[in-house]
């Protein structure tokens, strides 16, 4: 026997982690507050509870099976899925949260070596999860106005893609992808089109009509976010048929427990509730857009989701998002993020929250030298 050292994989000696958010009760002891005054505005969560699914859950705790599996074919979950997407309960894979998706995407599509295009900037996953398999992230820069650039995309497939992420409506920027945009790399460059549409209920806008016809077509979604679940972890991936097939080779068999498959069917079938929670985000983000366009030294973007990036034009921006944290309001900062320099992005909250950002905003930029 040769005795070995342990060592762990190459790829790790460059490797750039995910960004964890850091837990409400580190960032209180850090600014003298409880963590019940910590109020996070950075993870893009819905302020409503699932109060129907809550309750129904509830009532049903005492005859839920925990001492067995849940049924891996997750059926039950996927016939509320087919409802609600109008797509045959086949074209589903059923995933624990979004990232669980984007991960079994890239075990089906990516070798080492291999290269992904994500046009940039997006969500970080796609590139961690890239770089995981080994493979090369390729990023193209947005256009200005944040735009997927469709050309410089396609100039950028090579012999090596295998995957193009797509996130519509796209984290943090807020814009969303046209259909025709994701139709036209999906047939001219042939590889695989992952569309994360995380935040799809808040614009409406969606390319899933094109995973009926296009094998390379993949849509990513999670309960996370409309349907206020983020704790759960439900999430889906659809595709055509042939492709989900493929998908759910590598899908781990029991990724979700009983109580989430329970929660996601419940959520599933109060859509009103989901719709109602969504029209009044909808209602706010717009609100509160014209509140931050009213603040002298921040430019706000429009936004297709549930959250808003701003830039901060004439102060330094990590110093404002350290002043609004030691409020207690936690934003993401994203003033180093390539093509998002100087900005913070926040989620749309209550009326009450969203007021106070506002006034806290005023008071914490009054504060500040100039950059
Ligand atoms: N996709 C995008 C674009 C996101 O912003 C997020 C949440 N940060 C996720 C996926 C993760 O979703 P889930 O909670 O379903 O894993």
């Amino acid at each position: 026997m040769v005795r070995k050292e342990m060592r762990v994989r190459e790829l790790f000696r460059r490797f750039e982690e995910y960004g964890w958010e850091t837990p409400s009760w580190e960032i209180a002891a850090r600014v003298g507050l409880s963590p019940e005054q910590i109020v996070r505005l950075d993870t893009n969560t819905s302020p409503f509870r699932p109060e129907s699914a809550l309750r129904e859950l509830g009532r049903a705790l005492g005859k839920i099976d925990v001492n067995q599996y849940p049924d891996t074919s997750y059926i039950a979950l996927r016939d509320g899925l087919s409802r609600y997407t109008g797509k045959g309960m086949e074209r589903f894979v059923v995933t624990n949260g979004a990232d669980e998706g984007l991960d079994i995407i890239t075990k089906v599509f990516l070798d080492p070596g291999d290269e992904v295009i994500v046009p940039a900037p997006t969500y970080s996953m796609f590139r961690i999860a890239s770089s995981m398999m080994g493979a090369k992230v390729v990023s193209v820069p947005r256009r200005r106005d944040f735009s997927v650039d469709v050309e410089r995309t396609l100039a950028a497939v090579g012999k090596k893609t295998k995957v193009i992420f797509l996130c519509s409506p796209n984290n943090p920027t807020g814009d969303c992808t046209p259909a025709k945009d994701v139709e036209r790399l999906a047939k001219e460059s042939g590889v695989a089109i992952a569309i994360d549409e995380a935040y799809f209920e808040f614009c409406g806008l969606s390319s899933i009509e094109l995973t009926d016809r296009f094998d390379n077509v993949i849509v990513c979604r999670t309960l996370s976010k409309a349907f206020s679940m983020a704790g759960v972890r439900v999430g889906y991936l659809v595709a055509k048929a042939v492709t989900t097939h493929t998908l759910n080779l590598v899908r781990p068999p029991n990724s979700l427990s009983v109580i989430s498959l329970f929660l996601g069917q419940a959520a599933l079938a109060h859509q009103p509730e989901m719709r109602r929670n969504v029209r009044s985000t909808v209602r706010e983000r717009e609100k509160l857009l014209g509140r931050l366009q009213e603040i002298q030294g921040i430019e706000p973007y429009p936004s297709r989701a549930n959250f808003l990036l701003f830039k901060v034009t004439e102060k330094d921006a990590d110093a404002l998002h350290r002043k609004l944290m030691a409020k207690g309001l936690v934003l993401r900062n994203l003033s180093r993020t390539k093509g998002v320099e100087h900005c913070l992005r926040t989620t749309v909250s209550t009326p009450e929250v969203n007021e106070r950002l506002v006034a806290e905003l005023v008071n914490a930029l009054a504060k500040l030298p100039e950059r």
